[in-house]
């Protein structure tokens, strides 16, 4: 059992310790000290559903023993050199990343989080097309570096310091609440736009996910991808893929969610599930781009260290031995079926998307404004908590309920989270 200091001693010593960005997901607060698979304990040992995955991280469960186990054995072998000697880890787990890309996309650079790995993806497209304006999408959000700072499309992550030079922000192709609904090609022409009207007609690329996490599990418009990517590259520019949320089988009906729109990225960077827990990125491009950046040499002290690349095969190995896409399929459909019944219940859900275990719930005063009800959902969320569901949230006005656990998640867990949804919003 847990014997540190108590919550309100760590919270003490967060207040004074740490920054006071930092923010706190309940306003009364979770302390948790241990997790397994799909749960999450605290300091008193008191059992969470964990349907937030520590910010979609957990991919195939806390402390997966073949994953903890690989990284323990690499830890007490060899922990650190950097890339300037051979070791088979990293090289063995290019090969295994490499293998499970479509196409032409066969080359990895290892880096440590998904800022890192957008900060390096923009750096290859521009010294790969000679381009610099680089299109991302309004409710955006790809990491708070200095670059993808300026990539992220809501004020709520911009601090105010300059940022994002280059970076011009299309229309959201939001199936809820943008003007053309779920035509993709009707929002494609806005970035045909802002190519003409903010930039010099040439343009380094395009960046966007699949499904938008941080922006409430938003999916990009049915047939959105394939016209944008047409018309980036008719000007020069290469397409980006940030697969951080949506990649490694989360979205159920492929592995990477650029697939759901049938497109072919040039670059993909990969975060948070590649790791399940530890701090692993990398960012996978074709070798013609990789060549771009050979006119320098180009180091990362952790990327790829032998510990994160032992432990990230063993996710690779996971993932394909417990079938887990096959599973965020069938669940998430469950999940889903669930959730749109309880929205034939509650007026107050406006919408319920995603795919597989990529789920958004949102919460609106009224059907027809879709006047967010940030306030409602800030309370069904605490009293969710308070039931044993830690529950996700989102969009640029926090009225989004995300539902993205991890990836082992089983039907019984879902029908309790929704069990406890419908009696959280019935207490409202
Ligand atoms: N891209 C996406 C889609 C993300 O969700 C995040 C993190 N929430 C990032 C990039 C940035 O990753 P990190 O916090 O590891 O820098």
């Amino acid at each position: 059992p847990y014997d540190g200091p108590s919550k309100e001693e760590v919270l003490a010593l967060r207040k004074k310790y740490l920054s006071p960005s930092l923010f706190l997901h309940f306003k009364r607060p979770v302390m948790i000290v241990e997790g397994k698979q799909q749960y999450l304990f605290d300091e008193r040992g008191r059992r969470f559903l964990d349907a937030f995955a520590g910010i979609v991280t957990v991919s195939v469960g806390h402390c997966h023993p073949e994953v903890v186990a690989a990284t323990n054995a690499q830890a007490g072998l060899l922990q650190h050199t950097t890339t300037i000697y051979l070791n088979h880890q990293i090289a063995e787990y290019a090969k295994e990343l490499a293998d499970r890309m479509p196409g032409d996309l066969k080359v990895v650079y290892f880096v440590n989080s998904g800022s890192e790995a957008n900060d390096m993806a923009l750096m290859l497209a521009r010294a790969y097309t000679g381009n610099y304006d680089i299109i991302a999408l309004r409710n955006a959000y790809h990491g708070l570096s200095g670059d993808t700072m300026g990539l992220c499309g809501q004020h709520t992550w911009k601090q105010p310091v300059p940022q994002g030079f280059g970076v011009r922000h299309a229309l959201n192709p939001d199936p809820y609440r943008g003007p053309f609904g779920n035509d993709g090609k009707r929002y494609a022409e806005d970035v045909a736009d802002v190519i003409r009207g903010a930039t010099s007609g040439r343009v380094a690329g395009f960046i966007a996910e699949t499904i938008q996490g941080v922006g409430g599990a938003t999916p990009l418009a049915d047939g959105y991808l394939p016209e944008v990517y047409r018309t980036v590259r008719e000007a020069g520019g290469i397409c980006i893929a940030d697969e951080v949320q949506t990649g490694f089988g989360r979205t159920g009906d492929a592995y990477w969610g650029f697939q759901l729109q049938g497109v072919q990225p040039d670059i993909v960077t990969m975060a948070k599930g590649i790791g399940n827990g530890l701090p692993l990125a990398a960012v996978v491009t074709t070798p013609a781009v990789a060549e771009a950046l050979t006119k320098r040499i180009h180091f990362n002290t952790f990327g790829g260290n032998p510990m994160c690349s032992a432990g990230g095969r063993a996710v690779l190995r996971v993932i394909d031995r417990e079938r887990i896409q096959q599973r965020c399929a069938d669940v998430g459909s469950h999940l889903l079926g669930r959730l749109r019944a309880l929205q034939s219940k509650h007026s107050i859900i406006g919408d319920v998307r995603g795919k597989g275990l990529m789920v958004g719930v949102e919460l609106v005063k009224d059907r027809g404004t879709k006047e967010p009800a940030t306030a409602e959902l800030n309370e069904a969320f605490e009293s969710m908590k308070d039931a044993g569901v830690l529950m996700g949230k989102g969009g640029l006005h926090g009225n989004v309920f995300r539902v993205k656990p991890p990836m082992c998640f089983s039907r019984e867990d879902a029908d309790f989270l929704v069990d406890v949804m419908d009696h959280a919003l019935t207490k409202l």
